[in-house]
């Protein structure tokens, strides 16, 4: 560090480097020339502000005179820094601040006034308070040269210690007073800085949320939009006109009665009468017309900031979705009068296939009944081949008779009411077994009855017809090797297989037939449908087609579980009865 004396010898005015740091008396002044302490003239200013003590420059050639104003002034308890020569105290004006100077007027070489002179073109110090030290006898023209130079004051010698303390005193505290006010002055520029700053950083983030915002609102598919409580639109995404057609500005220009279809006017100005007052709307849909003419439905939510007196839109073309709602409903329309038709045709067909087969059995009758009189009083007149006539006429009438039941059958479950009553199945069941007891013990056939089998809530003699149709089926198709074996039994279901509501049960019929390959599970549901010819197993393809009719009709289910050659499981699911208490 370059270090400086601050007293100066009376030859040399120039300034003496000396090495090692500067040292300060405690009160921070300096004494005398070569015995004094020396002070960096950099950390001159740099002590003063650390200890709180202001400088003051004392500016004579003479030793004595120095010595003798030091003495003076250093009870200020401030640092003083001696110069020898205005040019020494030039130098020491360049790198310090002072509060005062106090000038000699007359030395050699630079006089005060010269000094002084040169200190105030210097714009550090112009304004830095000079006060000459002169003797008695100067002139007043000398006086009023002083202070046109900017002394602020003249001290005459012989000095008077008091008076020179106390005007120095006073340039102190001023000094002391600006510094205060100067520091003050940089903490608020700091405060009011560091408030800017802050101010900025807010900015910078709302310009950002907007940003990301405005991002949103312009890459968003749907329509976004800001509208007031008038309903004028403000501010659109770009979404709208690939919607509706229309510019931003345009859209700013319209009212909802100009872009609304007119029926649908009321639905949006109910809505802007909530909104104004507040209140959320719930979604709607409505139509606004297109730039072309033409309409769109659009589907909208809207919120209210009433402290703002906007409504926040979000729309969404729904017209595609419109659209295909509206040709579903067509289409629907189309289906339910076609299925009126239809229902109409075949109700006429059961009619006709009713009466057809009712009126058909008369004749049948008669004929099954004259060949049955030939076979029984004419057997001896006839011939073996006129025997055997007679016989496939009886036949053929028996299968054709059979078949007309079956229709009959057919035409009565599809047609007739079937009031439900609780049907107890065990009785039904055991009805049937006794019926079919002759040909049970012809064919050895074993029928296991699990019972109690329980009660459904069902139409009893459809119950009693689709149970007699699964036990014959049962019972028929069984290869001829094997001895039928029928099991029936009922378990209690519910359809929502969580146990809760309506139960049901399902009866099952299960016998070792020959059983059903998968693909033939529905088919054999059809009227007339049959897997094998009659000679092999007897029938007329109507006796499941009357199950499945006999079912539907009372709301309940049928199905099957059979592979082939490995039996068949038949399943009926009815209304079980509620059991008391239940
Ligand atoms: P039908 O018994 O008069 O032939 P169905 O409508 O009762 O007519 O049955 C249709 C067809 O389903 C039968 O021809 C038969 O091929 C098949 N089928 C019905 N029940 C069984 C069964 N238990 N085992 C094997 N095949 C059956």
């Amino acid at each position: 560090m370059k270090t400086e004396k601050l007293a100066v010898t009376e030859q040399a005015q120039d300034v003496t480097p000396a090495p090692g740091p500067a040292a300060a008396t405690p009160n921070g002044s300096t004494h005398g020339l070569n015995h004094s302490p020396k002070h960096s003239v950099e950390n001159s200013k740099a002590i003063g502000k650390l200890n709180g003590k202001v400088n003051i420059l004392l500016v004579d050639d003479r030793k004595d005179k120095l010595l003798a104003l030091n003495a003076i002034l250093t009870p200020l308890g401030q640092n003083i820094i001696e110069a020898h020569s205005g040019k020494e105290a030039l130098r020491l004006l360049l790198k310090n601040e002072f509060a005062v100077i106090l000038m000699d007027v007359s030395m050699p070489t630079m006089d005060g006034f010269e000094t002084a002179a040169l200190i105030r073109k210097r714009p550090a110090s112009e304004h830095t308070p000079i006060i000459f030290v002169t003797s008695i006898g100067n002139s007043p023209t000398q006086m009023y040269q002083g202070y046109s130079l900017g002394a602020v004051d003249y001290i005459l010698t012989p000095i008077v210690p008091e008076v020179l303390r106390a005007k120095v005193g006073v340039f102190v505290e001023l000094w002391r007073k600006t510094e205060h006010i100067k520091q003050q002055a940089e903490r608020l520029r700091e405060v009011e800085e560091a408030e800017h700053r802050r101010q900025l950083a807010e900015a910078v983030d709302k310009l950002e949320a907007e940003t990301k915002r405005n991002r949103f609102f312009t890459l968003a598919l749907d329509m976004l939009g800001i509208g007031d409580f008038d309903g004028h639109l403000l501010q659109v995404n770009s979404a709208w006109e690939k919607v509706l057609g229309y510019t931003e500005d345009e859209l700013k220009g319209v009212t909802p009665s100009e872009l609304v279809h007119p029926q649908d006017l009321p639905i949006i100005l109910e809505r802007v009468q909530l909104l104004k007052q507040g209140l959320p709307v719930e979604y709607f849909e409505l139509r606004c017309r297109h730039k072309d003419g033409t309409y769109r439905w659009v589907g909208w939510t809207a919120a209210p900031f009433p402290a703002e007196k906007l409504i926040y839109i979000f729309g969404r073309n729904v017209t595609a979705r419109k659209e295909a709602e509206d040709k579903v409903m067509l289409l629907n329309g189309e289906l339910e009068k076609r299925i009126a038709a239809l229902t109409e045709v075949n109700r006429e067909l059961e009619t006709f296939n009713y009466s057809i087969s009712h009126d058909l059995r008369a004749p049948l009758r008669s004929m099954s009944g004259f060949a049955q009189a030939l076979m029984d009083g004419q057997a001896s007149k006839l011939g073996a081949q006129e025997a055997d006539y007679v016989r496939r006429i009886a036949n053929s009438a028996r299968r054709m008779d059979t078949l007309l039941q079956d229709l009959l059958e057919y035409s009565r479950v599809s047609r007739a009411s079937m009031p439900p009553t609780t049907v107890n199945l065990d009785g039904v069941v055991s009805e049937i077994v006794t019926l079919r007891e002759r040909e049970i013990e012809q064919t050895k056939a074993r029928v296991e009855v699990k019972s109690p089998l329980g009660s459904v809530i069902a139409h009893m003699p459809t119950v009693q017809q689709i149970l007699a149709n699964l036990i014959d089926n049962g019972l028929k198709f069984v290869s001829k090797e094997t001895t039928p074996h029928l099991q029936v039994w009922t378990e209690t279901v519910s359809p929502n297989g969580n146990g809760a509501g309506q139960r049901w049960l399902r009866i099952w019929v299960e016998d070792n037939g020959i059983g059903i390959e998968k693909e033939f599970h529905e088919k054999i549901f059809g009227l007339f449908e049959r897997l094998h010819p009659s000679h092999a197993f007897p029938g007329t393809g109507l006796g499941l087609a009357i199950v499945r009719k006999g079912v539907e009709r009372m709301g309940g289910r049928v199905g099957l579980e059979s592979q082939q050659d490995h039996g068949s499981r038949f399943w009926v699911e009815l209304p079980a009865e509620t059991e008391p208490g239940k």
